[in-house]
Protein backbone atom coordinates (compact mmCIF):
# COMPACT_ATOMS: atom_id res chain seq x y z
CA UNK A 1 0.00 0.00 0.00
CA UNK A 2 0.89 3.79 -1.14
CA UNK A 3 1.65 6.12 2.52
CA UNK A 4 -0.18 8.53 -0.67
CA UNK A 5 -2.61 8.95 -2.83
CA UNK A 6 -2.91 10.67 -6.47
CA UNK A 7 -6.41 11.78 -7.56
CA UNK A 8 -6.28 12.18 -10.51
CA UNK A 9 -7.69 15.82 -12.28
CA UNK A 10 -8.75 16.64 -15.98
CA UNK A 11 -5.81 16.13 -18.69
CA UNK A 12 -5.81 19.77 -19.35
CA UNK A 13 -5.84 21.39 -15.87
CA UNK A 14 -2.49 23.14 -14.94
CA UNK A 15 -2.92 22.75 -10.97
CA UNK A 16 -2.01 20.15 -8.35
CA UNK A 17 -3.59 20.39 -5.22
CA UNK A 18 -0.70 18.72 -2.19
CA UNK A 19 -2.37 17.75 1.27
CA UNK A 20 0.50 16.62 3.18
CA UNK A 21 -0.79 17.05 6.93
CA UNK A 22 -4.13 15.83 7.15
CA UNK A 23 -3.88 12.69 8.30
CA UNK A 24 -3.79 10.61 11.31
CA UNK A 25 -3.22 7.19 10.22
CA UNK A 26 -0.04 5.40 11.64
CA UNK A 27 1.38 1.82 10.66
CA UNK A 28 1.71 -0.68 13.53
CA UNK A 29 5.28 -1.18 13.31
CA UNK A 30 5.71 2.27 13.38
CA UNK A 31 3.53 3.10 16.19
CA UNK A 32 5.65 0.87 18.08
CA UNK A 33 8.41 2.81 17.40
CA UNK A 34 6.40 5.80 19.14
CA UNK A 35 6.98 6.12 22.87
CA UNK A 36 3.82 7.57 24.03
CA UNK A 37 1.00 6.33 25.34
CA UNK A 38 -2.27 5.98 23.44
CA UNK A 39 -3.63 8.75 24.78
CA UNK A 40 -0.62 11.11 24.68
CA UNK A 41 -0.19 10.25 21.05
CA UNK A 42 -3.80 11.22 20.73
CA UNK A 43 -3.37 14.43 21.93
CA UNK A 44 -0.51 14.91 20.23
CA UNK A 45 -2.06 13.75 16.59
CA UNK A 46 -4.73 16.76 17.88
CA UNK A 47 -2.19 18.95 17.80
CA UNK A 48 0.26 18.08 15.07
CA UNK A 49 -2.36 17.37 12.26
CA UNK A 50 -4.24 19.85 9.72
CA UNK A 51 -7.28 18.16 10.43
CA UNK A 52 -9.70 18.63 7.64
CA UNK A 53 -7.33 19.77 5.12
CA UNK A 54 -8.11 16.94 2.85
CA UNK A 55 -11.80 17.86 2.61
CA UNK A 56 -11.10 21.23 1.70
CA UNK A 57 -8.94 20.24 -1.05
CA UNK A 58 -11.29 17.66 -1.78
CA UNK A 59 -14.93 20.20 -1.95
CA UNK A 60 -12.23 22.45 -4.06
CA UNK A 61 -11.48 20.00 -6.28
CA UNK A 62 -15.11 19.26 -7.01
CA UNK A 63 -16.22 22.78 -7.21
CA UNK A 64 -13.57 24.26 -9.55
CA UNK A 65 -14.10 24.55 -13.07
CA UNK A 66 -11.51 22.33 -14.89
CA UNK A 67 -10.73 19.42 -11.67
CA UNK A 68 -6.75 19.71 -10.04
CA UNK A 69 -4.71 16.70 -9.52
CA UNK A 70 -4.53 16.00 -5.94
CA UNK A 71 -1.34 14.40 -4.08
CA UNK A 72 -2.65 13.63 -0.58
CA UNK A 73 -0.35 12.07 2.17
CA UNK A 74 -2.56 8.80 3.85
CA UNK A 75 -0.03 8.54 7.14
CA UNK A 76 0.59 11.17 10.04
CA UNK A 77 3.35 13.52 9.69
CA UNK A 78 4.64 11.48 12.77
CA UNK A 79 5.69 8.71 10.40
CA UNK A 80 7.66 10.97 8.57
CA UNK A 81 6.87 14.70 7.43
CA UNK A 82 7.36 15.31 3.56
CA UNK A 83 7.92 18.67 3.57
CA UNK A 84 11.01 18.94 6.08
CA UNK A 85 14.35 18.50 4.01
CA UNK A 86 15.99 14.99 5.14
CA UNK A 87 19.28 16.24 5.99
CA UNK A 88 21.20 19.44 7.81
CA UNK A 89 19.61 21.75 5.91
CA UNK A 90 16.25 21.69 7.86
CA UNK A 91 16.20 24.61 10.57
CA UNK A 92 13.70 22.03 12.31
CA UNK A 93 16.10 19.53 13.21
CA UNK A 94 17.04 22.00 16.00
CA UNK A 95 13.89 21.31 17.84
CA UNK A 96 13.72 17.60 16.99
CA UNK A 97 11.42 17.82 14.15
CA UNK A 98 13.32 17.84 10.73
CA UNK A 99 11.64 14.78 7.99
CA UNK A 100 11.61 12.07 11.34
CA UNK A 101 10.74 13.81 14.38
CA UNK A 102 12.02 12.85 17.55
CA UNK A 103 10.32 15.31 19.46
CA UNK A 104 6.55 16.33 19.85
CA UNK A 105 4.88 19.54 19.84
CA UNK A 106 5.51 20.26 23.29
CA UNK A 107 9.11 18.96 23.33
CA UNK A 108 8.90 15.51 24.89
CA UNK A 109 9.90 12.72 23.42
CA UNK A 110 8.51 11.21 20.75
CA UNK A 111 10.92 8.85 19.66
CA UNK A 112 14.56 8.13 19.77
CA UNK A 113 15.67 6.31 16.96
CA UNK A 114 18.66 4.73 15.74
CA UNK A 115 20.70 5.48 12.76
CA UNK A 116 18.88 1.69 10.83
CA UNK A 117 15.50 2.97 12.26
CA UNK A 118 15.53 6.49 11.05
CA UNK A 119 17.14 5.45 7.26
CA UNK A 120 14.03 2.99 7.46
CA UNK A 121 11.39 5.22 7.57
CA UNK A 122 13.06 7.95 5.11
CA UNK A 123 13.39 4.91 2.45
CA UNK A 124 10.49 3.67 3.25
CA UNK A 125 8.20 6.36 3.00
CA UNK A 126 9.94 10.06 2.80
CA UNK A 127 11.65 8.84 -0.38
CA UNK A 128 8.94 7.44 -2.25
CA UNK A 129 6.39 10.37 -1.42
CA UNK A 130 9.30 12.89 -2.71
CA UNK A 131 9.88 10.71 -5.67
CA UNK A 132 5.91 10.39 -6.39
CA UNK A 133 5.12 14.17 -6.15
CA UNK A 134 8.30 14.71 -8.33
CA UNK A 135 6.73 12.11 -10.89
CA UNK A 136 3.32 13.91 -10.90
CA UNK A 137 4.82 17.22 -11.02
CA UNK A 138 7.05 16.19 -14.18
CA UNK A 139 4.24 14.41 -15.86
CA UNK A 140 1.83 17.53 -15.41
CA UNK A 141 5.15 19.93 -17.16
CA UNK A 142 4.77 17.26 -20.28
CA UNK A 143 1.26 17.14 -20.63
CA UNK A 144 0.65 20.99 -19.97
CA UNK A 145 4.31 22.65 -19.73
CA UNK A 146 3.35 25.05 -16.96
CA UNK A 147 2.13 23.36 -13.02
CA UNK A 148 0.75 25.35 -10.20
CA UNK A 149 1.29 23.87 -6.69
CA UNK A 150 -1.31 24.70 -3.86
CA UNK A 151 0.10 23.43 -0.89
CA UNK A 152 -2.89 23.18 1.81
CA UNK A 153 -2.00 23.32 5.69
CA UNK A 154 -3.88 24.45 8.84
CA UNK A 155 -1.98 26.14 12.27
CA UNK A 156 -3.34 26.27 15.46
CA UNK A 157 -4.35 29.64 16.99
CA UNK A 158 -1.67 29.84 19.98
CA UNK A 159 1.94 28.83 19.27
CA UNK A 160 3.23 25.03 19.97
CA UNK A 161 6.07 25.21 22.01
CA UNK A 162 8.45 23.62 19.12
CA UNK A 163 7.84 26.62 16.50
CA UNK A 164 10.85 29.13 15.95
CA UNK A 165 9.17 32.13 15.25
CA UNK A 166 6.83 32.55 18.01
CA UNK A 167 6.40 36.24 17.39
CA UNK A 168 5.20 36.07 14.42
CA UNK A 169 1.56 37.00 13.75
CA UNK A 170 -0.95 34.39 13.56
CA UNK A 171 -3.54 35.96 11.08
CA UNK A 172 -6.72 34.19 9.68
CA UNK A 173 -4.63 32.87 6.26
CA UNK A 174 -1.21 32.92 6.11
CA UNK A 175 0.18 32.71 2.29
CA UNK A 176 3.74 31.02 1.97
CA UNK A 177 5.97 32.35 -0.81
CA UNK A 178 8.92 31.42 -2.53
CA UNK A 179 10.80 34.29 -4.18
CA UNK A 180 11.81 31.86 -7.24
CA UNK A 181 8.07 30.04 -7.46
CA UNK A 182 5.60 32.59 -6.52
CA UNK A 183 5.12 35.66 -9.06
CA UNK A 184 3.29 38.71 -7.85
CA UNK A 185 0.61 37.83 -9.61
CA UNK A 186 -0.19 34.43 -7.92
CA UNK A 187 0.56 35.78 -4.64
CA UNK A 188 -2.83 38.56 -5.51
CA UNK A 189 -4.79 35.46 -7.37
CA UNK A 190 -4.38 33.89 -3.86
CA UNK A 191 -4.69 36.80 -1.70
CA UNK A 192 -8.38 38.21 -3.75
CA UNK A 193 -9.64 34.67 -4.50
CA UNK A 194 -9.04 33.67 -0.56
CA UNK A 195 -10.17 36.89 1.68
CA UNK A 196 -13.74 36.17 1.23
CA UNK A 197 -13.14 32.80 3.25
CA UNK A 198 -11.67 34.84 6.33
CA UNK A 199 -13.65 36.20 9.10
CA UNK A 200 -11.90 39.84 8.43
CA UNK A 201 -9.92 39.66 5.73
CA UNK A 202 -6.63 39.26 8.14
CA UNK A 203 -3.90 37.89 5.67
CA UNK A 204 -0.45 37.73 6.28
CA UNK A 205 2.38 36.72 3.59
CA UNK A 206 4.68 33.99 5.61
CA UNK A 207 3.79 34.53 9.23
CA UNK A 208 4.03 32.39 11.50
CA UNK A 209 4.95 29.84 8.48
CA UNK A 210 7.28 30.31 5.18
CA UNK A 211 7.96 29.19 2.04
CA UNK A 212 5.72 26.40 -0.30
CA UNK A 213 6.60 23.34 -1.12
CA UNK A 214 8.32 22.34 -4.76
CA UNK A 215 10.18 19.04 -5.40
CA UNK A 216 13.64 19.50 -5.09
CA UNK A 217 14.57 18.39 -9.11
CA UNK A 218 12.63 22.12 -9.54
CA UNK A 219 12.97 24.14 -6.79
CA UNK A 220 15.16 26.78 -8.19
CA UNK A 221 15.56 25.81 -11.42
CA UNK A 222 12.32 25.59 -13.13
CA UNK A 223 9.85 28.77 -13.24
CA UNK A 224 7.41 26.73 -15.37
CA UNK A 225 6.81 25.15 -11.60
CA UNK A 226 4.65 28.04 -9.65
CA UNK A 227 3.74 27.40 -5.75
CA UNK A 228 1.75 29.10 -3.02
CA UNK A 229 1.20 27.64 0.37
CA UNK A 230 -2.20 27.96 2.47
CA UNK A 231 -1.96 27.76 6.20
CA UNK A 232 -5.25 28.60 7.48
CA UNK A 233 -5.96 28.93 10.85
CA UNK A 234 -7.90 25.90 12.65
CA UNK A 235 -10.40 28.42 14.05
CA UNK A 236 -11.04 29.64 10.47
CA UNK A 237 -10.84 26.03 9.34
CA UNK A 238 -13.91 24.74 12.14
CA UNK A 239 -15.89 27.30 11.25
CA UNK A 240 -15.71 27.97 7.67
CA UNK A 241 -15.20 24.46 5.86
CA UNK A 242 -17.43 25.36 2.75
CA UNK A 243 -16.53 28.90 2.28
CA UNK A 244 -13.10 27.80 2.50
CA UNK A 245 -13.50 25.24 -0.38
CA UNK A 246 -15.32 27.39 -2.45
CA UNK A 247 -12.82 30.16 -2.04
CA UNK A 248 -10.07 27.38 -3.07
CA UNK A 249 -12.16 26.62 -5.90
CA UNK A 250 -12.16 30.37 -7.08
CA UNK A 251 -8.38 30.31 -6.82
CA UNK A 252 -8.23 27.02 -9.17
CA UNK A 253 -10.43 28.87 -11.76
CA UNK A 254 -8.09 31.80 -11.26
CA UNK A 255 -4.96 30.13 -12.09
CA UNK A 256 -6.80 28.21 -14.73
CA UNK A 257 -7.53 31.77 -16.23
CA UNK A 258 -4.54 33.05 -16.49
CA UNK A 259 -2.84 30.04 -17.98
CA UNK A 260 -5.01 29.94 -20.22
CA UNK A 261 -4.58 34.29 -21.15
CA UNK A 262 -1.19 34.18 -21.28
ZN1 LIG B 1 0.91 21.53 7.72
Amino acid sequence: MSSFEIIPGDAQSTVILHVPHSSTFIPADVRAGIVLTDEELAAELAAITDAHTDIIAAGAADQAGVRPWSFVNRTSRLVIDPERFPDEREELNAVGMGAVYEKTTRQTTLRTPTTEERADLIERFFNPYSEGIAALVRERLAAVGKVTIIDVHSFPVNHSAYELHKTDARPELCIGTDIFHTPATLLELTREAMRPATPTGDIENDQPFKGCYVPLDQYGSNAAVQAVMLEIRRDVVSSNMGGLQTATATLIDAIENSDRTT
